[in-house]
C-alpha cells in the first residue's frame, strides 16, 4: 500500500497505521474556534489551554487561518515549546500554574514568554526575581480563588482551600505587597472556577459573578486592570455522543455585566479573556481501539480492546474516569458488555455495561469526541505499551501520523560523553 491515502476514514487509517489510533480533524477544531468566538463580545481574546491536547498540528491550527486567533496557555516547558514550535509568539502566551520552578520561569521569560497568573504572594516574587535576571518586567495576572462562587458545575476549583489563586478576602490585606514585587508589574486577574458547565444559565451565572469579582478585587488592589481572564467552562461530551454546547444568550448578558461593572471595556479597558480546552478540540478528536478478545465472566461480557486507561481515560489520575460510548455502526445489533483494556489492573475500564455492537475479536470500535484529554492525560508509560498513533486530517487530507515514543536516557556525564 502507498503511504498517499485517498480516505481519511478513521477505519482506514486504522487498518494502515495500526490501533489504538486518534484521528484529530482540523476542520471541527476550526468549527470550534469559530463558535466560540461568536458565543462572545466582540474584541475578547480566548487562550487556549494546551493541557487538553498540546498536539503541534492542532494548536497551529488554532492560531492560523481566518478570523480571530487563540492565544496560549500552557503551563509547563514542554507546553512552551509546542507553543513556540506552532508559531505562537511569546506575546500570545500565558503561563500559569501553582508550582513554577526558577528553571522553567528563567526558560519562559527567556523564550519571550513575558504574561504570567501568579497564585500567591511568593509565586509573584519568584516570577519578579525571573524577570528581574533577565532585566525585564513581567505583566503578572492574580489568580484569585473567589471567596464564593454562584452556580453548579462539575469541577468546582474555588471556593475552598485549594493550591490554586490569591484567597479573594485577603488581597486587600495584601495589595499593598503585591504592588511592590521588583520585576512585575500587576496586569490584571485571573478567575477559573469551573470546567464542562452544560447548562448555559450556568456559565452565565459563573461568568457574569467573576466580573463582579473581579471589580471589587479591583477597588481591593488599588490597580486599574489591563486584561481580565474570566476562565470558562465551555462544554462538549467526553467520549460520548453528541454536540458541542450552544451558548446563544451568553454575548449579550457578558456585554451587560461588563457595561457595570467595567465601563471603559468597549475601549479595551481592560481587555477581556477567557480560556478554553475541551471545548476548541473535544469534538476534532475520534478513537479507533481493536478489540483483542471477547469474553463472558460470571453472565457478564467483557470486551477487551487495545485501547485502555494508558490511552484514553484522561484525569484517571484523579479518579475522574469517565464511561466512554462506542459509536454504533448504522443497522448494528447492540448489546450491554463492559469496554475495558489490555492493562493489569481492574482499574482498566473504558465504560462498564455500556451499549456496544456485538463485537468479536479483530473488530474495531470507535469512539467520538475524543480529541480533548486523550492521550496526554492518560497512563500513558503504564505497563509498557506503546504510546496510541495519532492522525491528523484537514479538508480530507491526512496532515501527519505520529506516535509520542518513551525514551530513557542517562543523566551521567560519563554515559552521554558530554
Ligand atoms: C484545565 C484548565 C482550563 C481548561 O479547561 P477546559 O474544561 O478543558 O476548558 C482552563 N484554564 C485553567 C486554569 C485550567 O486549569
Amino acid at each position: 500500500m502507498s503511504d498517499r491515502t485517498t480516505t481519511t476514514d478513521p477505519e482506514d487509517l486504522a487498518r494502515r497505521y495500526g490501533t489504538p489510533l486518534y484521528v484529530y480533524d482540523l476542520d471541527r477544531l476550526r468549527a470550534a474556534r469559530r463558535d466560540l468566538f461568536g458565543w462572545l463580545p466582540d474584541g475578547f481574546e480566548v487562550f487556549y489551554a494546551f493541557k487538553a491536547n498540546p498536539h503541534v498540528d492542532l494548536v497551529r491550527a488554532l492560531r492560523e487561518g481566518e478570523g480571530p486567533a487563540c492565544k496560549a496557555e500552557i503551563s509547563s516547558t514542554g507546553e512552551l515549546a509546542a507553543a513556540l514550535e506552532a508559531g505562537y509568539p511569546g506575546a500570545d502566551i500565558l503561563y500559569t500554574g501553582p508550582g513554577k520552578t526558577p528553571e522553567e520561569l528563567n526558560t519562559a521569560i527567556g523564550s519571550g514568554v513575558r504574561t504570567f497568573s501568579a497564585e500567591s504572594l511568593t509565586d509573584l516574587e519568584h516570577i519578579g526575581a525571573a524577570a528581574t535576571r533577565h532585566g525585564t518586567v513581567a505583566d503578572c495576572l492574580l489568580r484569585i480563588n473567589s471567596a464564593q462562587a454562584s452556580a453548579t458545575t462539575s469541577i468546582r476549583m474555588t471556593g475552598a482551600p485549594t493550591q490554586f489563586g490569591i484567597d479573594s478576602e485577603t488581597v486587600a490585606e495584601l495589595a499593598p505587597k503585591l504592588r511592590e514585587v521588583p520585576g512585575t508589574a500587576i496586569a490584571g486577574l485571573h478567575l477559573f472556577s469551573q470546567s464542562n458547565a452544560r447548562d448555559e444559565e450556568a456559565l452565565i451565572g459563573e461568568l457574569t459573578h467573576t466580573i463582579e469579582v473581579a471589580a471589587a478585587i479591583q477597588d481591593d488592589l488599588g490597580v486599574e486592570l489591563r486584561l481580565l481572564d474570566i476562565g470558562g467552562g465551555f462544554s462538549v461530551p467526553y467520549a460520548q455522543h453528541g454536540e458541542r454546547a450552544a451558548y446563544p444568550k451568553l454575548k449579550a448578558e457578558l456585554e451587560a455585566a461588563l457595561d457595570v461593572h467595567f465601563p471603559r471595556w468597549r475601549q479595551g479597558a481592560p481587555r477581556l479573556a477567557v480560556e478554553s480546552g475541551r471545548y476548541l478540540v473535544g469534538d476534532s478528536g475520534t478513537l479507533v481501539a481493536r478489540v483483542s478478545n471477547v469474553k463472558v465472566s460470571r453472565g457478564r461480557k467483557f470486551v477487551i480492546a487495545d485501547a485502555g486507561i494508558n490511552t484514553f481515560g484522561g484525569m484517571s489520575g484523579l479518579g475522574r474516569l469517565l464511561p466512554v460510548t462506542v459509536s454504533v455502526e448504522a443497522g448494528a445489533e447492540t448489546e450491554k458488555a463492559s469496554l475495558v483494556g489490555p492493562l493489569c489492573t481492574p482499574g482498566d475500564v473504558l465504560g462498564r455495561q455500556i451499549e456496544v455492537p456485538v463485537l468479536e475479536a479483530g473488530d474495531l470500535v470507535r469512539i467520538p469526541n475524543t480529541g480533548a484529554y486523550g492521550p496526554t492525560s492518560s497512563l500513558l508509560m503504564f505497563l509498557g505499551r506503546p504510546a496510541p498513533a495519532e492522525a491528523v486530517v484537514s479538508a480530507g487530507e491526512l496532515v501527519s501520523v505520529t506516535r509520542i515514543a518513551h525514551v530513557r536516557t542517562s543523566l551521567r556525564q560519563e554515559d552521554t560523553g558530554e
